[in-house]
């Protein structure tokens, strides 16, 4: 549930047009269908998203996801359908994604006739054997909706788009912030365009610009220059006649597939004007390529550590950027372990290894058993080797109901480390205090993240970034590019100019 403090701010829907003195053209009550289907798959991951990776909710079941809590407060209801949600990683396996289509298709018809449709989504789902899965979503709803129902679309800053995809929707709209910190307001802008032009008999459409342009994830951060100013003023266009919603996707980098690309789309009734704008938006961001970079100094993983080794403050926090689950990475390499026992480094806090074989001896084993250990290379055996350790004590056994929820904290030779049963974020200083150890304490801490959570960037004395190998590296240049189109930094001298694309669905009006 959102903090009832949360859900008091939230309005209702009240139709915001009438300030325009547009008069209600819709006689009754909307019939609205929620669902989608989001993750973020590295294309340079082996490892596979199956059906147990996803939260599939149905039915009412979907409003208990926090995001979908929103959608009570308007005063047209929303009906569920299927929403699927799976945590960064590799592709998603094709038998999975269809099982879910088939689902969410299954209970869309159900619903008919609908009026809308609003789709949670993120704009980076790859599924094995198909480049545009958003595309293949939107065309299968399409095709069970009818033209005339609208369908709107909520996005991961981290996104791409496909021509296919901009030509099913009516309406979409992007996180603006990275750290993604507006979630919910993320929500209501992409339902309230579609209970708005239902309301008032509005038919919106999108132009889009695509820029070819791809960053490393974490050169994409709103908090600092250029996110920061070329983030800031998107909502000042909503103000001009017209304009429903104007948003910039930075896009997906690891998905070596011909859409990844960084984009500029507009939402509205005004064809002109949208496209005027998304030109002139895609020509900043174009010209601001040569600005990103990263928010805290970089090396290689022995740079970094021999830099924290030294350092007379502490705690030193190096994200193992590579590796990191939030964007993607398979959190199981040991590469940062090897390095550290390697250097003799002590004092130190190692986040976040998925390793499920080790984690259910350290259960078997108990808290104050000393055991050897295999550690890490598990879900993907082919890109490292696992460290093997001789007697590691297990300090602490999170409790849990199921085994793939298990959690462990075991020491060995200088070094405190979390291991999980499943990929999971430990970014947070409160996920590691849940387990009893406060980053605080130790000299150095590893993190397998990229930009720092706030709770931990606030620890940082100081905060660096490794640049480690991974199904995420952001050393994007020396990563395989074989099925992009041209696209800087990879064509370094790529001269472009905009050409915005009016959506099929708007040119037929
Ligand atoms: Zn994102």
């Amino acid at each position: 549930m959102l903090p009832a403090s949360i859900l008091a701010g939230l309005p209702t829907f009240t139709g915001a047009a009438n300030a325009a003195g547009l008069v209600p053209a819709f006689r009754g009550t909307p019939r609205l269908a929620v669902g989608g289907i989001a993750s973020e798959c590295s294309t340079y991951s082996r490892i596979r998203a199956r059906l147990e990776d996803f939260t599939v909710r149905r039915g009412q079941e979907i409003f208990e996801a926090p995001l979908s809590l929103p959608l009570l407060r308007y005063d047209v209801p929303f009906l569920p359908t299927l929403e699927a949600t799976a945590p960064s990683g590799g592709p998603v396996e094709r038998k999975t994604y269809e099982t879910l289509k088939a689902d969410y298709l299954e209970r869309l018809k159900k619903l008919l006739p609908l009026d809308g449709v609003y789709l949670m989504m993120h704009g980076a789902l790859n599924v094995d054997g198909m480049d545009d899965a958003e595309g293949d979503w939107y065309e299968a709803t399409r095709a069970v909706v009818g033209p005339d129902c609208l369908i709107s679309a909520y996005y991961d800053l981290h996104g791409n788009l496909s021509r296919r995809a901009v030509d099913t929707l009516d309406a979409m709209t992007a996180y603006r912030t990275a750290p993604h910190v507006d979630r919910v307001e993320n929500v209501m802008r992409a339902a309230d365009m579609l209970t708005h032009c239902l309301r008032y008999g509005l038919r919106p459409g999108i132009v889009w610009a695509n820029i070819p342009v791809l960053l490393p994830g974490e050169q994409s951060s709103t908090e600092w220059e250029p996110g920061r100013r070329l983030w800031a003023d998107l909502s000042e266009y909503n103000r001009l006649p017209g304009i429903l919603d104007v948003s910039q996707l930075v896009g997906y980098v690891w998905a070596d597939e011909p859409r990844a690309a960084a984009s500029v789309v507009a939402t509205g009734t005004n064809r002109e004007e949208q496209t005027r704008i998304v030109t002139e938006l895609a020509n900043r961001y174009w010209n601001a390529r040569h600005e990103f970079k990263f928010g805290s100094p970089t090396g290689t993983i022995e740079e970094c550590l021999s830099r924290a080794m030294a350092s007379p403050t502490h705690p030193v926090v190096i994200s193992d950027s590579g590796d990191n689950p939030g964007g993607g990475g398979n959190s199981d390499q040991t590469f940062f372990l090897q390095a550290l026992l390697k250097a003799k480094a002590r004092n130190v806090l190692l986040g976040g290894m998925t390793d499920r074989p080790a984690t259910k001896a350290c259960y078997k084993a108990g808290v104050g058993a000393t055991l050897p250990l295999s550690l890490g290379a598990t879900l993907d055996p082919a890109m490292c080797q696992p460290v093997h350790v001789k007697n590691a004590v297990v300090k602490h056994l999170a409790p849990v109901t199921r085994p793939e929820d298990g959690e462990a904290v075991i020491e060995f030779d200088g070094i405190t480390a979390t291991l999980s049963a499943r990929r999971r974020l430990y970014h947070s200083a409160e996920s590691f205090r849940d387990l009893g150890v406060d980053p605080a304490q130790f000299h150095i801490v590893v993190l397998k993240c990229g930009y720092l959570h706030p709770t931990m960037k606030a620890l940082a004395n100081p905060a660096l970034m490794a640049l480690s190998p991974g199904a995420i590296d952001q050393d994007i240049l020396h990563i395989g590019n074989h099925r992009r189109k041209p696209t800087w930094p990879w064509v370094a001298d790529l001269s472009w100019t905009p050409t915005p694309y009016v959506s099929a669905r708007f040119r037929r009006g």
